[in-house]
């Protein structure tokens, strides 16, 4: 998720929460106060899906035998650039990580490096060319401040009724932000990047970006989530990302705007 625009608020019972189930101590020594600019307050929309909302997920992750990511999946360059929608790199699925090793340790550090240097608060695999179920983020922004967080095979179990619309931008969207509405709060289990089992319940800026980044390893993108309205707004922007998609590759965009048929479910999580 991109950075600007977006008010950080660190919530001191969400640095506890990771730092009591995590093995090594992930509490920052200080948390930054915001110097960026938020749109507005979050407000609460009226669901339009509410189905299952406040409950366990409805459905169940496949039954089929896991197909976790090989090594060759897990290779990566340094430094790594950001893919660009509408590479389909972005919609491509995502495998779950059984190996927690040193590639792993280096693939997030890298992950951090080019989220900084492109002025983000939080990035996933898939938006490196990575095709695997791991995300970064710190809300700070800033190498050296806040905390960075590392979420491996993440899973959400439950999410509040209560929904807020916000801005978001997405580094795989450079210069677009607009409104995508999302529940409030969710309760998730991941590993961290030991394999280490976290539990944790995400609220405020973390929620958001974590349900973002999460997105991106369900292969949905944030204007998936945008009602008709905004994403005519930013329609012109993203078909200018799909032209330049077909100039520098020589290809035919793999999919447009144009076939955008309306926003998904607020809540979709199952994978
Ligand atoms: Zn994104």
């Amino acid at each position: 998720m991109a950075a600007a625009r977006v008010h950080l608020h660190l919530c001191p019972r969400l640095l506890r929460a990771f730092a009591s189930s995590t093995s090594r101590p992930l509490v920052a020594t200080h948390a930054r106060t915001s110097p960026l600019r938020r749109a507005g307050p979050a407000r609460p929309l009226a669901a339009r899906n509410r189905r299952g909302a406040g409950s366990s997920m409805a459905a169940a992750p496949p039954a089929e035998a896991e197909d976790f990511a090989t090594a060759a999946d897990l290779q990566f360059e340094a430094p790594l650039k950001i893919v660009l929608y509408p590479d389909p790199v972005l919609r491509a699925r995502n495998k779950r990580i059984n190996t927690f090793d040193g590639n792993l340790r280096s693939l997030a550090d890298e992950m951090f490096d080019v989220m900084y240097k492109t002025d983000g608060i939080g990035l996933s695999a898939p938006q490196v060319g990575v095709n695997v179920q791991l995300m970064v983020f710190n809300e700070a922004g800033v190498k050296g401040e806040g905390e960075e967080i590392v979420l491996v095979n993440p899973e959400v179990y439950k999410f509040s009724k209560r929904l807020v619309v916000d801005e978001e931008g997405c580094l795989s969207f450079p210069g677009i932000y607009a409104n995508v509405l999302r529940p409030d709060t969710v309760k998730i289990n991941a590993q961290d990047v030991s394999g280490a089992k976290i539990k944790v319940k995400l609220s405020q800026l973390s929620s958001r970006v974590f349900q973002h980044e999460f997105d991106h390893l369900l292969g949905i993108l944030f204007f998936d989530r945008m009602t008709m309205d905004v994403v005519e707004s930013i329609r012109e922007q993203l078909k200018d990302l799909e032209d330049k998609y077909v100039e520098t590759t020589g290809q035919k965009s793999p999919e447009t705007v144009e076939n955008y048929r309306g926003a998904k479910d607020v809540i979709s999580f199952a994978r």
